[in-house]
């Protein structure tokens, strides 16, 4: 108690300073993007947007925050995230609330609450953070980061095959198409999964001694999740297991068959895995991932499938779905791994060094002028006067390609000495002649 009390005594004598910063951190699992990794990010993002764009698809922005019911109702009330992941709170009003832990579940809400889905097929996106209360580690956080995809009201497998092949230029585009392998099944319809689940329990009843205790207690709940175990100890029993693709329904197969036949045109190699079950409630047909081996356990980099009962199971007009989530997080580790990302420019082209306070004023506007006259030139004006030599110290910390500097002479004869820092060469320019000199050597227009 008296421990307690004094850390709250500390805190408010030192409000406001530093000793706050260092007693409050992150929450466990949640990091801050740094403006070292935000380019690795923007690059993501800029080829994940000019590829959806090319398909057609719209962009589409949920709340982070839902009823809990919506999640408990979609994603279904027995799989990992609603059991233990939920990051679930009473507002003040006394509603349960939940910072959503996948995005599926609010865009159809959203779709459906906003007249979307009325007679017409949607192809939409969205990015943001989820929230699952997971053990942190590598690849596996508790604010993680999706760009997720949802096609409504197409139920011919020809979706199916535009998402995957729309997935496959993603991971392309990003130079990561040797890092990954695709794996696809069939989980039918859920009248053949409710037959094949029968089937499935008899068979590990009958191996009730060989379950884990997770297993023992999914046997009830989710069996089909089993097949999902990462437990070595379960491995013989679940390959020996019935498959599901034995007890598919005639129309499952012919779908299944027809978007193999159009990755198979396309030149998309992939790994029928019979043991892709998915974990979350609502998927149907065609389920698909994209994996890797560099991020241990956490190999999954994309993940999606059809979900054709979940626009009805939320009190929606039966609709046909399917859509898929990647994880930035992942996909980055990769890209990091690689060294490969063309991450975008961030250094600046220029950093001005002014030297005295005439100085200071002229940089200022010569800074601003040139950001009107030159598109995409990035200058950094150095602030807070300082020696030459310090502020020198800092041009060459900017990683900019020239140094910028104006002092007296300079300011009387309207010139700048401009400082090639890779070559050290250093040579004189007219003021009025600079975005001229600047486009053109740095190859902007
Ligand atoms: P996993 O089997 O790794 O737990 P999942 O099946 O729970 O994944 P989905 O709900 O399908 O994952 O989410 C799609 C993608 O989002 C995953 O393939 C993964 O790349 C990413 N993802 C999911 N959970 C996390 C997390 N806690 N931290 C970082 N990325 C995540
Ligand atoms: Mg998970």
């Amino acid at each position: 108690m008296g421990g307690v009390h004094q850390q709250t005594l500390v805190i408010s004598k030192n409000y406001g300073e530093k000793n706050l910063a260092k007693n409050i951190q992150a929450i466990r699992g949640m990091h801050d993007i740094l403006p070292e990794q935000t380019p690795y990010w923007q690059y993501l993002e800029g080829v994940m947007r000019d590829v959806l764009l090319s398909y057609g698809y719209r962009e589409i922005r949920m709340p982070l925050v839902e009823m809990t019911e919506l999640f408990k109702r979609s994603i279904g009330e027995v799989t990992d995230i609603v059991e233990k992941e939920m990051y679930t709170f009473d507002d003040r009003n006394g509603d349960s609330l939940t910072l959503r832990p996948e995005g599926t579940a609010s865009c159809v809400r959203a779709c459906m609450e906003n007249g979307l889905l009325h007679n017409q097929s949607q192809r939409v996106w969205y990015i943001g953070p989820m929230f699952r209360h997971e053990r942190p580690q590598k690849g596996r956080y508790r604010q993680f980061h999706q760009i997720g995809v949802e096609v409504f009201g197409m139920q011919g497998p020809d979706i199916d095959a535009e998402l995957i092949l729309m997935s496959a230029r993603m991971l392309k585009q990003l130079d990561l198409s040797e890092n990954v392998v695709l794996h696809i099944n069939s989980l039918g319809t859920s009248e053949a999964r409710a037959a094949y689940r029968k089937i499935l329990v008899e068979y590990l009843a009958a191996h009730g001694d060989k379950l884990d205790d997770d297993s023992k207690r999914r046997l009830e709940s989710n069996p089909l999740r089993i097949l999902d175990s990462k437990n070595p100890d379960m491995q013989q029993l679940i390959e020996d297991a019935p498959k599901l693709m034995d007890h598919l329904d005639e129309e499952s197969r012919a779908h299944f068959q027809r978007v193999k036949q159009y990755l198979d045109n396309a030149g998309i190699k992939y790994v029928v895995n019979q043991r892709l079950v998915r974990g979350l409630d609502y998927y149907s047909r065609t389920v698909f991932e994209w994996i890797t081996d560099q991020l241990g356990a956490q190999g999954t980099v994309l993940a999606g499938g059809r979900f054709d009962g979940l626009v009805e199971q939320l009190g929606g007009k039966p609709t046909p779905a399917i859509g898929f989530a990647m994880g930035i997080e992942r996909l980055i580790a990769l890209l990091e791994d690689n060294k490969l990302a063309k991450s975008i420019e961030s250094t600046p082209h220029v950093y001005i060094l002014p030297m005295g306070n005439a100085a200071e004023l002229k940089a200022m506007e010569l800074s601003e002028s040139l950001r009107n006259q030159v598109n995409g030139l990035r200058i950094q004006l150095h602030c807070g006067a300082g020696s030459f030599k310090s502020q020198m110290k800092k041009a060459d910390k900017s990683g900019a390609r020239f140094a910028m500097i104006l002092g007296e002479d300079e300011l009387n004869s309207g010139t700048v000495a401009l400082k090639d820092m890779q070559q050290g060469e250093q040579q004189h320019y007219e003021q009025s002649q600079l975005a001229e000199h600047l486009s053109a050597v740095l190859g902007l227009v």
